[in-house]
């Protein structure tokens, strides 16, 4: 407790601030909210530590108000071990968590609108229908212009049409809070079978024994991991603790929030990154007046303020939106199991596909190992084969019956046979393509000219859908040339999309009724649901996909699934591509004969010798571990050994390379690391800023966080150089 009149240091949710002093003007705890003006600018900070600016006590403000909510120490330990951890600045952690702005003011006047449902509006275009997802996401709560806007991301024009077409209507404003704080009850409509069980008991063990634990929950899809976690989550919480589930934004659908509520009787409280402003900051308040107890979030909801946690689950733990990379970079399943450290408390992990970083800590006795092995409801486990593609060409297909137009296809004869029958008996099929829009590459069929970005330094993909040339980095679109810039003949479209499997498969089935299914066309949980209705419903065929398809659905007349491209990312450029590329192809095997049918998995290959191939097809997940896990051990890539990668980034190419040659000249000398680079990065232009980077490596055991700490003190960067500072980087692009 500082007594009033104490100067106290107030840590600011800001990137580069690493604290300011300030005089109490009543008793305040360590980690207490206060507001504070900086240079005319009121914000929220906690207090966290002792003043030692050493300033004349005459040049220290008072703090403006001080709130009776705090942050724990634990909470200001995690801060400050996030931040050793990451090299984030303190302050640049502490924004994580005060990301609600508005959290401590009134609710605000402002015109509201609700989505009216009687609306006789008979077109639905496609933005119209993400406005309306919007409200569907927030449960049809009225919501503000910019809130729309925000979370449909739709232009203001498309808001105004639909309000003057009396689609959306106004409402008063909402002045009052809303409460999120339901009262959970244990439905006990649940059994679960002896390894459920036996799981739940050793972690219910954990959690009433108290202590910190980590516990990685292994099995299958349909294997009955969720049952088991929910059992956790009611012993944590009818004990008193509050509990946080966390799971990839496309892993909470509607089917896993009625599982939630059938087995405790309300609804999850739901965190994402589409809620409106005003719900964000209900939940805000309710999770730091401990009236929220229990919570469904994706990666952010780690960073409410918390009171009482006592339990973490972090479902798909292998799931690559877990690693934040724009705002900071961290790992959202890593900094759960620190929180839990610091505060002592269990975490279960849970994936079919578990990280190498989770099986090593396995290895080393740090996590237990909980496996359930049997599949709920004993449905079959689809076969898996190859289709060598080698021996079996893609066929070509016809664009359309007028014209003698071919294009090279990319189905072989021996899938399509297989998609024939399976439609002759009614079953569906989904395919496989984890790249989006029509055709990659756009090139010059005489000088060899390729469409590229101009703000990036990547190809741009032909969209079909939206007739236009797309760059999956920066969002620009460029209209396709009809001619080459250069040479003014032919261009050719080179290279598979989704897109163009879905013309394929009109040119070789007219009949069977198809579905795309990527991030362009599923913006929103609204249409992906629609999408699992039209599937369940028999009014879908053929779906066509990318990695978003190997989440979660269960489609009980799916018994076909092909894999369009299984060498895509087998040979890509990191060490994770194999891990990854088998937890994809893994998932969605997963998705075949789920119900009473058996299922078949096809994948297309030119390297069936593969080793991620083979232990795919002998469904030998813990041998293709084992095997690559060895390959990494040996080149002492992580989790063997660690990697920092910098990223020094500038808009001009001659500031750039003259802050890395400062840079490379400050290497530090060091023992048991080493600092590789400066080199070009692999996209060397990103919206228009120019990169390099730096990749320092250490053994299991090397200190490289103080390292690169000292390394970049030397130096002073530039105003007009960026520095990103990655952690165990999963991107090194
Ligand atoms: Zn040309
Ligand atoms: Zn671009």
């Amino acid at each position: 407790m500082f007594k009033s009149g104490t100067i106290v240091k107030v840590l600011l949710p800001n990137v580069v601030n690493a604290g300011y002093d300030y005089r109490l003007t009543a008793d305040a705890d360590l980690g207490t909210f206060v507001r504070v003006t900086v240079m005319n600018r009121a914000y929220i900070g906690v207090v966290y530590g002792i003043g030692d600016s050493g300033l004349e006590d005459s040049k220290i403000k008072n703090v403006s108000k001080i709130f009776p909510s705090k942050l724990s120490v634990c909470d200001l330990q995690w801060i400050k071990k996030m931040s050793d951890w990451t090299l984030m600045a303190p302050g640049a952690v502490l924004r994580l968590i005060i990301n609600v702005p508005d959290a401590f003011d009134e609710p605000r006047m402002e015109q509201l609108y609700s989505y009216n449902f009687e609306h006789t509006e008979k077109k639905i275009t496609e933005s119209r229908q993400m406005v309306i997802d919007a409200f569907d996401l927030n449960d049809n709560e009225p919501m503000s212009v910019s809130d729309i806007q925000n979370i449909s991301r739709v232009s203001a024009g498309v808001i105004k049409t639909m309000i003057a077409r009396g689609m959306l209507t106004p409402v008063a404003s909402r002045k009052v809070v809303q409460s999120f704080a339901y009262d959970y009850k244990d439905m006990e409509n649940i059994t679960l079978n002896d390894e459920q069980q036996s799981a739940a008991d050793k972690i219910g063990a954990d959690i009433a024994h108290g202590g910190f634990s980590v516990n990685l929950l292994d099995g299958i899809t349909g294997s009955g991991k969720t049952q088991v976690y929910f059992d956790a989550a009611w012993r944590a919480y009818s004990a008193g603790k509050s509990v946080l589930l966390m799971m990839p934004e496309i892993a909470l659908t509607t089917q896993f929030i009625k599982r939630f509520e059938s087995r405790f009787g309300a609804p999850p409280v739901v965190w994402h990154s589409n809620l409106t402003a005003a719900r964000r900051r209900d939940i805000w308040r309710g999770v730091l007046n401990g009236e929220i107890r229990m919570l469904v979030g994706t990666r952010s909801a780690l960073f409410l303020p918390w009171q009482n946690l006592g339990l973490i689950v972090v479902d798909e733990e292998h799931d690559s939106s877990y690693k934040q990379e724009d705002m900071g970079n961290y790992h959202g399943r890593d900094m759960a199991i620190l929180r839990a450290k610091l505060s002592n408390f269990p975490v279960i992990l849970a994936s079919a596909t578990p990280s190498e970083e989770t099986m090593h800590n396995i290895e080393l006795g740090r996590f237990g190992h909980l496996v359930l092995r049997s599949r709920y409801g004993g449905a079959e486990l689809p076969t898996i084969e190859t289709i060598d593609l080698r021996e079996h060409r893609p066929v070509e297909y016809k664009v359309d019956s007028k014209t003698e137009d071919v294009r090279a296809g990319a189905l072989s004869q021996k899938l399509c046979d297989e998609i024939a029958t399976t439609l002759e008996k009614h079953q569906q099929v989904m395919l496989f393509i984890n790249r989006r829009g029509f055709a990659p590459i756009v090139q010059c069929k005489k000088c060899g000219w390729v469409a590229t970005c101009p703000d990036c330094s990547v190809g741009m993909t032909y969209h079909k859908k939206l007739g236009k040339l797309l760059c999956h980095i920066c969002g620009r679109t460029m209209t396709l040339p009809e001619k080459c810039p250069d040479c003014n003949n032919d261009v050719s479209m080179r290279g598979v999309g989704l897109e163009k499997v879905e013309e394929e498969i009109h040119a070789k089935f007219p009949d069977a009724r198809t579905a795309l299914v990527s991030s362009d066309t599923m913006m929103s949980r609204g249409a992906l649901e629609r999408l699992v209705a039209k599937m369940e419903n028999g009014e879908i065929d053929v779906i066509i996909g990318t990695q978003i398809l190997a989440k979660g659905h269960h489609f009980p007349n799916l018994t076909l699934v092909g894999v369009v491209d299984s060498d895509m990312g087998l040979f890509g450029t990191d060490f994770r591509s194999a891990e990854h590329t088998f937890q994809q192809l893994f998932q969605v095997a997963g998705r075949a004969g789920r119900g009473q049918a058996p299922g078949r998995v096809m994948l297309q290959t030119y390297q069936p010798e593969h080793p991620v191939i083979t232990a795919i097809c002998a469904g030998n997940r813990d041998e293709f571990l084992h095997c690559d896990m060895d390959a990494r051990r040996s080149a002492k890539m992580p989790p063997f050994g660690q990697l920092i990668a910098i990223i020094i980034e500038a808009k001009k190419e001659a500031v750039l390379k003259k802050f890395c040659d400062d840079l490379a000249s400050n290497i530090p000398n060091i023992n048991g690391a080493k600092i590789m680079g400066p080199v070009m990065a692999q996209i060397y232009q990103v919206r228009s800023w120019f990169r390099m980077r730096f990749l320092v490596a250490g053994d299991e055991r090397a200190a490289l966080q103080p390292l690169v700490k000292m390394w970049l003190s030397r130096v002073s960067v530039p105003a007009n150089v960026r520095v990103k500072i990655d952690v165990n980087p999963q991107n090194f692009m």
